[in-house]
């Protein structure tokens, strides 16, 4: 029975149940050579310094030329100057017996709208109104902080565009519809079978 699921559990299980299962059931870690998430950790620390007020020049000086790019873009959007709620922030929110929890990269605050950063170095999700990070992080926002003034905003550093999603009252009948019916599928779920025709960093172990 699982009763504490995060964007990144329900995003795998979606995937493929039998990665799910590997993963978050038997607990199997495999490598994967990812730079893009490399790079990614770097912008997401200096994001996480910076917003906290502390001093980052040592930090940029070390900076290769394609993360200061990256780094100058994010520190140029209007949201870093906004009141910083949370840094790399830690929110849960609870439907039926199950928590569904995660940590945001930012949430800011500008004229009482709270604002969900998430920075992507890599691309941003297909789906981005029904990624499981969105339903998530805003149920858990409007949940905490008793507000409806919420938006979602995905920066893609990498193509320097930012997409928006704002909180309505029907996304939220829809978010919380949608993390039920997957909750109680992955509950319910008996055989994470095997799919054809893949490939995955568990293919290895995977028959
Ligand atoms: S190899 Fe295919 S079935 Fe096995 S875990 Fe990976 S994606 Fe899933």
């Amino acid at each position: 029975m699982f009763n504490q699921l995060s964007p990144n559990m329900l995003k795998t299980y979606e995937i493929c149940p039998r990665k799910f299962y590997f993963k978050y059931v038997k607990g199997i870690s495999m490598p994967t050579n990812d730079s893009i998430f490399e790079f990614g950790k770097n912008i997401h620390a200096l994001a996480f310094y910076n917003l906290r007020g502390e001093n980052i020049d040592k930090m940029e000086l070390a900076l290769s030329e394609k993360e200061r790019d990256v780094w100058n873009y994010l520190k140029s959007l209007k949201y870093l100057s906004y009141e910083v709620v949370g840094a790399e922030y830690n929110l849960s929110l609870k439907i039926e017996n199950t928590f569904f929890g995660g940590r945001l990269d930012a949430l800011l605050k500008n004229d009482d709208r709270y604002y969900i950063l998430d920075y992507k170095t890599g691309s941003i999700p297909k789906n981005p109104k029904f990624d499981y990070q969105t339903m998530i992080y805003t149920l858990a926002v409007k949940e905490f902080f008793k507000t409806n003034d919420i938006s979602f905003v995905y920066l893609d550093l990498k193509n320097k565009t930012e997409l928006k999603i704002d909180y309505t009252d029907e996304l939220e009948k829809e978010y919380i519809k949608k993390l039920t019916d997957i909750k109680n599928k992955i509950n319910s779920e008996e055989n994470f079978s095997k799919q054809k025709d893949c490939n995955c960093e568990y293919s290895l172990i995977c028959y």
